[in-house]
């Protein structure tokens, strides 16, 4: 049976040059990267290497580069990192669970946290930023671009605020790597976190940016790996992974990559809004990361539908993934000004480098009659 996946919010597969690139670390350059023989000075200037690639793709020195195990744990350290008790902390409603449930540790640990709304496109507006701002404050995390919908906050405007009142700035930015530009200095972050697995590096890297000069209470006791900001040794084929991973990012922007993946997200939304009535975009209107569509099919379990798609070979999601499978409605809609109904009858798709425009169509064809069937068969759909 035909398989394609339009799920790469969630994780995207491994490219076959990544795959090629990492493999020798995984064989005959095994070297622990911290040791002083041929075997280690191998890996640690592999190590090097890709921290010089993904410093470029952030606009950074490479000397800011924290590699992690990912998007949660640079979020933690990022946050856990700076905050202590008494401090407060500005974020968003719609942020990841790994930046909203360490805010919600940093409560019980005697921090204050400010949770700001968004509007129905999904959007802060950096004045409420500034109007939360306390004399304590100590950072304010807001993402770049949403997991859910791909909305894309001003986070240039927020960064300014947060330098201007003096206070540190995080982005997590893992949804948007790879997707748009990034510039830490046109953000203004002294923190920003990516994470491989969305970017077509394996799952478990990832890199956290640490300002020159920002100083982070380590999360993880051990040796000085990292410059002393994360203890461990190194993974060194995920590294060498995420530092191909940010090389095909930047020539995804000079090559048209993400032109045409806009074009097949577009093309995804005119035809279902074309085809399915009672239905709507989430985020329409707001800049968006050009793989990410978010459609509300109303009168529709969105689990259902996605068990549905999943039979016919076509694999998307209902919203986070880790709250698949969960009935609770996503926080991010909901936020949004969605309805519970809506927000549990909303269907994510997202693109990766490796969809075609096969994919796409593929997906297309099956989609309207899909739902078709589905409000057929539910007993408070009427047919307009
Ligand atoms: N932040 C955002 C916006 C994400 O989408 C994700 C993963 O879905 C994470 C953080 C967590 O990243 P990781 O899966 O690498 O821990």
């Amino acid at each position: 049976m035909r398989r394609v996946y339009l799920d790469n919010n969630a994780t995207t597969p491994v490219l076959p040059e990544i795959l090629e690139t990492m493999r020798p670390y995984f064989g005959e350059h095994f070297g622990n990267a911290s040791s002083i023989h041929h075997h280690g000075q191998e890996t640690r200037a592999a190590v090097e290497r890709a921290r010089e690639s993904v410093a470029q793709l952030l606009g950074c020195r490479s000397s800011e580069i924290v590699f992690t195990s990912g998007g949660t744990e640079g979020d933690n350290l990022a946050i856990a990192g700076l905050a202590r008790p008494g401090d407060h902390i500005v974020t968003s409603t719609i942020e990841h669970h790994a930046v909203l449930n360490t805010c919600k540790h940093l409560e019980s640990t005697g921090c204050a946290v400010t949770y700001l709304p968004v509007d129905g496109r999904g959007l802060i507006d950096p004045d409420e930023v500034r109007r939360a701002l306390r004399p304590n404050t100590r950072l304010v995390t807001v993402m770049m671009a949403n997991n859910e919908t791909g909305v894309i906050q001003p986070v240039e405007e927020i960064g300014k605020i947060a330098a201007e009142a003096d206070v540190y700035f995080h982005t997590d930015a893992v949804q948007a790597a790879g997707k748009v530009a990034l510039n830490v200095n046109r953000i203004a972050c002294d923190l920003l976190s990516v994470s491989g697995h969305k970017m077509h590096a394996p799952q478990g890297v990832g890199a956290l940016y640490v300002r020159k000069g920002t100083l982070l209470q380590a999360m993880f006791h051990g040796g000085r790996h990292e410059r002393s900001r994360r203890a461990g040794t190194e993974n060194v084929p995920g590294i060498v992974a995420l530092g191909k991973a940010a090389e095909l990012a930047m020539q995804g922007f000079e090559n048209g990559d993400l032109t045409r993946m806009a074009e097949l997200r577009d093309q995804i939304e005119r035809t279902v809004l074309d085809q399915v009535e009672t239905i709507g975009v989430n985020g329409e209107g707001a800049p968006r990361v050009p793989n990410t569509a978010n459609i509300h099919f109303d009168h529709i379990e969105g689990e259902a539908l996605v068990i549905a798609l999943d039979l016919k070979g076509l694999a998307v999601s209902t919203g986070a993934a880790c709250s698949s499978g969960a009935l609770e409605p996503s926080h991010v809609l909901i936020a949004m000004g969605l309805r519970p109904d809506q927000a549990r009858a909303s269907l994510r798709f997202s693109l990766g480098k490796q969809n075609t425009k096969e994919d796409v169509d593929f997906a297309l064809a099956l989609i309207p009659p899909t739902v078709a069937r589905l409000r057929e068969l539910s007993p408070v759909y009427q047919k307009a």
